[in-house]
């Protein structure tokens, strides 16, 4: 099997320690990953206080470090910015990589700047992380606000240059202002049900049918804190988020966003790494059936990447 997952945060975690993401120690590495050819991940660049200070230049220097590490590793591994890529390296059983940008603080209130990030190859914006920034308030920020003008015309401008609009970590009200403005479907790349666990950082059920109807996904995420109200959730609780979204948007908008190296450990230890992936397939493909199991961990994503990726 293979899967498309929305989120990790392998590369900024492996750069952080200077370890090679290769071997990378935490939940995911390029050789684990490589087990799965020709899955595809998106690495999220997520920036720390310090490097928020500087944001786009942070950002630039580790897309530049992203393309040595992809560029050295090209017999597992290659970046892709189009579905063409994707599809070209699912053909040569390769992996795709794909840039995402976890917080909008590089654009600033810059449009060039994202012009020059989509050139360099960022494919997915996440306009925010817990914090507020130029584009829109945050849900983890006290009264949040929702999008700001300029972030109304980002989330524009990526619908024409062809990157993936995600609204993971942003405040309702900006959900809504993007579902308002966004010309292709947007996605919740890291994002699980409020139905089922009441963590903030959950969509609610009206947010998961705006989404599906506009033909995005909700890549459900591996925090224990985000899967469970109660302590130590284990893979039950990712099925039944799972199954949540399969009953609300349908299984067309159901889909995978581990959060890999970007949570910690899970308290009952119900998955080490990314080797998870395969006893979750079987799970989902007993409970739901196999084709539906194909569309979650692979198929959904690939027709949001074929319809709104260039
Ligand atoms: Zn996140």
């Amino acid at each position: 099997m293979y899967f498309v997952d929305g989120h990790c945060d392998s590369l900024t975690l492996a750069l952080s320690k200077g370890e090679d993401l290769y071997d990378h120690s935490g939940h995911l590495s390029i050789e684990k990953l490589a087990r799965f050819a020709p899955s595809v991940q998106v690495f999220a660049i997520w920036l720390s206080d310090e490097q928020v200070a500087a944001a786009y230049e942070s950002t630039v220097e580790i897309m530049n470090h992203a393309r040595g590490v992809f560029d050295a590793n090209s017999a597992y591994i290659r970046l892709a910015t189009s579905y063409d890529d994707i599809a070209r390296n699912i053909d040569e059983r390769v992996c795709s990589a794909i840039l995402g940008l976890e917080g909008g603080e590089p654009i600033g209130g810059d449009m060039g700047r994202l012009h020059d990030l989509h050139a360099r190859g960022l494919r997915v914006l996440t306009l925010t992380w817990n914090r507020d920034n130029e584009l829109s308030g945050s849900i983890a920020a006290p009264d949040a606000g929702g999008l700001t003008a300029f972030g109304r015309e980002v989330v524009a401008e990526c619908g024409r240059l062809g990157a993936l609009v995600d609204v993971s970590h942003i405040s309702k009200r900006g959900f809504w202002d993007v579902a308002e403005t966004a010309v292709r479907p947007f996605f919740a790349s890291h994002s699980n049900c409020k139905a089922i666990a009441s963590h903030k950082r959950n969509i609610d059920d009206e947010q998961i049918r705006a989404i599906a109807s506009r033909g995005g996904v909700v890549g459900v995420n591996f925090c224990d804190a985000f899967l469970s109200d109660s302590p130590s959730p284990d893979m039950d609780d990712v099925l039944r988020h799972i199954g949540h979204i399969i009953n609300i948007g349908g299984v067309e908008c159901t889909a995978l966003g581990g959060d890999l190296d970007g949570i910690s450990p899970p308290e009952s230890g119900w998955f080490e790494d990314v080797t998870v992936f395969k006893s979750l397939y079987e799970r989902v493909a007993k409970l739901h059936g196999s084709s539906s199991a194909d569309k979650i961990f692979f198929g959904n994503y690939l027709r949001m990447f074929k319809e709104a990726m260039k």
